[in-house]
């Protein structure tokens, strides 16, 4: 066993990912010195580089939720970042659409969950106005979200280190942190990989995805009734040869469970059909060419064009869900040592979608509890 000494630092995020380079930024920014540790050899090759990059508006969270509010303000804030820092994005609007009469009626309570959540420009559409605005679709109303839009979330990424780098934090890739210890003097870090490493840290941020509660439970101390279940809920891509037949993004009117099979676009104008939803039980990304068979007819409802065989498996990105299949959703989880006892550690747990577009405001929410923690 390692016994050399542990070296004292102020503070350590456990991960690259989108969250973890905001959380960072955001400390870094506070005055605070800041290292980050990460298992892999880069930024962001978990669930921040296997998503869809929309940034969401806010539109179906509970009024309320921790989702809804830092979605809402995430996103304002996102915009803001991507165009002085010269992000790829673009606010390109989405509609939900609806292809018969119940799905219409259905319309009107998006809307006010929306509204209640604080989402600006929301407009109902006649089938008529939404099949002028896209000459491909094909639905008897919609609501248009104006506020939707696109990111290249590696280019975000790399802002978002570049401006923690800018203020002093370090980034020490290859280092998987293997267990920590709560102790009166700090916490402290054994940290594996090509150079490890012993740290003793005023604080933790635990920002591990997928395996936030994996990693909890390495930490002695921390008490094992705090920490929540992980489960694994893939969602497959399936991509279109040649450009989309859409310029916004396309979604059904929500199923129960999920959102639909719905089409997003991408900064370079292709299209991407997904994500669906995949219970596994463990981490692998493979996409199954057969899930297709349920795409075909979800997306002829709304694309009725689309040919047989158009449909190539794209890439899969995983859900770190901390609730069962069947479960009412879990809203994101930012626990501090109010929630759990432990001073000087913050964990986040269940940061799912719309965690990328959230991602500026849980910083800001992970920052301000740093000084009570
Ligand atoms: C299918 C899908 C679609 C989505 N679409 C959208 C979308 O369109 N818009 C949106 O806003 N959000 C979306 N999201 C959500 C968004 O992608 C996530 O909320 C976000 O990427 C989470 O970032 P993260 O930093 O928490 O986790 P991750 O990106 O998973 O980063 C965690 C990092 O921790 C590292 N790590 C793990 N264990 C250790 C350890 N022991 N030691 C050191 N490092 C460790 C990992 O290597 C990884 O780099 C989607 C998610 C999924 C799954």
């Amino acid at each position: 066993m390692d016994s050399s000494p542990f070296e004292t630092v102020d503070c350590v995020v456990i991960g690259a990912g989108v969250v973890g380079l905001a959380v960072a930024r955001a400390l870094a920014l506070a005055g605070r010195e800041v290292i980050v540790v990460e298992a892999a050899e880069g930024i962001g090759t978990e669930t921040s580089s296997r998503n869809s990059e929309v940034i969401h508006a806010g539109i179906y969270y509970p009024k309320g939720s921790l989702m809804a509010e830092t979605c809402v303000a995430g996103r304002r804030l996102l915009y803001a970042y991507c165009a002085e820092h010269g992000v790829p994005h673009l606010n390109c609007g989405k509609l939900i659409v609806a292809t018969n009469q119940q799905e219409s009626e259905l319309l009107a309570s998006i809307k006010g969950r929306a509204e209640a959540n604080g989402v600006e420009g929301m407009r109902f559409l006649s089938g008529a106005e939404a099949m002028a605005m896209e000459p491909n679709l094909q639905c008897t109303a919609a609501l248009l979200s104006p506020a939707t839009g696109i990111v290249d979330s590696h280019s975000y990424m790399l802002a978002l280190q570049g401006d923690a780098e800018s203020n002093g934090t370090m980034l020490a890739f290859h280092s998987p942190v293997a267990k920590g210890r709560a102790t009166e003097q700090g916490i402290e870090l054994e940290i594996g990989g090509t150079e490890p490493m012993r740290l003793r840290c005023r604080l933790v941020i635990n920002s591990a995805g997928l395996h936030a509660p994996i990693l909890a439970q390495k930490i002695e101390g921390m008490p094992s009734d705090r920490i929540p279940t992980a489960y694994y809920a893939k969602g497959n891509y399936f991509t279109l040869a040649g450009r989309s037949p859409f310029s916004r993004l396309i979604y059904p009117v929500p199923v129960p469970g999920g959102l639909g099979v719905h089409i997003t676009v991408d900064l370079g104008g292709q299209a991407k059909f997904g994500p669906d939803v995949e219970w596994i039980p463990g981490i692998d990304y493979t996409v199954d060419p057969h899930r297709a068979d349920k795409f075909y007819a979800a997306v002829r409802k709304y694309w009725p064009a689309l040919k047989d065989g158009a449909l190539q498996p794209g890439y899969a990105g995983i859900r770190p869900k901390i609730v069962p299949p069947g479960a009412p959703a879990q809203d994101f989880t930012i626990q501090g040592s109010a929630e759990h006892g432990v001073p000087g550690l913050i964990n986040l747990f269940g940061i799912e979608s719309p965690g990328l577009t959230a991602s500026l405001a849980l910083a800001e929410k992970v920052r301000a509890l740093s000084g009570n923690t």
